[in-house]
C-alpha cells in the first residue's frame, strides 16, 4: 500500500472518534515503525509500504484507536527540550515546565546544589534540573519501583548517572540524614471530584497513584510534604511543588503553620501552578 494513501486512511479513522491530533498522530506511528524522522516521512511518501511493516502499523494505530497515549506507544515524550522514555509513570506535561524553569533559576548562585525530587515518576524535574544546572547532584524517588527503573533509564540515555542518585520509597522514607538545596515535586493532586472528569486518555492508561491523592480536595501529599519537608532542608533552602489551579487557598492554609515565605506562581496558560516555601518556622 502507498503511504500516503495509508496516512490519510488512518487520519481519518482517527478524526471520526474524536481524536483532535488525527493527522500527527498518523504520523508519528508510522515514523516510530519506520525509525523515521518527520522529514525522512515526508520524502518517502509516495514509497510503498511492506507486508510487516503495514501490520504493524494497524497493531499500534488499534491502540491509538482505543485512546493510548501517542506517548506510551512510541515510549517517548519531549519535556523541556530533552527526550525521555515513558513507560510505567506519568506522563510528562508541558504545564510542568514552568516548575523546573523555577527551580534552575533558583540554583543559578548556589554552588553544588543538592537537590531532591520527590514522586519523580519518568524523572522529568530532576533530570531537567541535573542536566541544566552545571554542578548540581540530584537525589530522585519514587514509591514505584518500574518508574524508578524509567527514571534510571532516562538518566542514562542524558548521561546524568553520575550526578544523580535513585531512591526507592514512599516520600521522605528512603531519605536519611540528608539536607537539601533545594526540594522539589509534583505529586499525585487529582481530587476524588476531580477524577470522574477525566478523559478515557488518561484515567485509562495513566498510572492511577501517580495521579490520584483519593481525597477531595487534592491536598492528601501536599500536607504530608510540607510537614516533613523541613527536616531534610538546608536553612535557606526552598520547597518547590506543582500544584493545581483550585488548591493555592488550600496549601496556603497548611504551609503557613512550617513556613513563613509562600509565594504561588503561573504557568504558561496563566494558571496557578506551583507553590515555593521557604523560611523555617523557628
Ligand atoms: N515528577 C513526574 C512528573 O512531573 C511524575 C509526577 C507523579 O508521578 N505524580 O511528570
Amino acid at each position: 500500500m502507498n503511504i500516503k494513501k495509508l496516512l490519510i486512511f488512518a487520519s481519518n479513522l482517527l478524526r471520526k472518534i474524536g481524536i483532535d491530533s488525527y493527522e500527527i498522530d498518523a504520523k508519528i506511528i508510522l515514523q516510530q515503525i519506520m525509525s523515521w524522522d518527520r522529514l525522512t516521512l515526508e520524502l518517502n511518501k509516495e514509497q510503498n509500504i511492506d507486508l510487516s511493516a503495514c501490520k504493524e502499523f494497524f497493531f499500534l494505530l488499534r491502540r491509538r484507536l482505543a485512546f493510548e497515549p501517542i506517548a506510551y506507544i512510541t515510549n517517548k515524550k519531549e519535556f523541556y527540550g530533552l527526550d525521555f522514555f515513558v513507560k510505567d509513570c506519568l506522563i510528562p506535561r508541558p504545564d510542568t515546565e514552568c516548575i523546573v524553569e523555577y527551580c534552575i533559576k533558583n540554583l543559578a548562585h548556589k554552588k553544588e546544589p543538592l537537590v531532591l525530587d520527590i514522586c519523580t515518576g519518568s524523572g522529568c524535574i530532576g533530570l531537567s534540573i541535573a542536566y541544566f544546572v552545571n554542578d548540581s547532584k540530584v537525589v530522585l524517588s519514587d514509591i514505584n519501583k518500574k518508574s524508578l527503573e524509567t527514571a534510571k533509564k532516562n538518566a542514562d540515555n542524558l548521561c546524568l548517572s553520575k550526578k544523580t542518585e535513585f531512591l526507592l520509597g514512599d516520600l521522605f522514607e528512603p531519605f536519611s540524614n540528608i539536607k537539601a538545596d533545594l526540594i522539589v515535586s509534583n505529586p499525585p493532586y487529582i481530587s476524588n471530584k476531580e477524577m470522574l472528569d477525566l478523559s478515557i486518555d488518561i484515567y485509562d492508561y495513566e498510572p492511577h497513584k501517580a495521579l490520584f491523592s483519593y481525597d477531595e480536595s487534592g491536598i492528601y501529599f501536599y500536607e504530608k510534604i510540607i510537614k516533613q519537608a523541613s527536616k531534610y532542608m538546608k536553612p535557606d533552602a526552598i520547597l518547590v511543588m506543582e500544584i493545581g489551579y483550585s488548591q493555592e487557598i488550600l496549601i496556603e492554609n497548611i504551609a503557613k503553620s512550617y513556613f513563613d515565605n509562600i509565594h504561588f506562581f503561573k504557568d504558561l496558560a496563566n494558571n496557578t501552578r506551583g507553590v515555593v516555601l521557604n523560611k523555617i518556622k523557628g
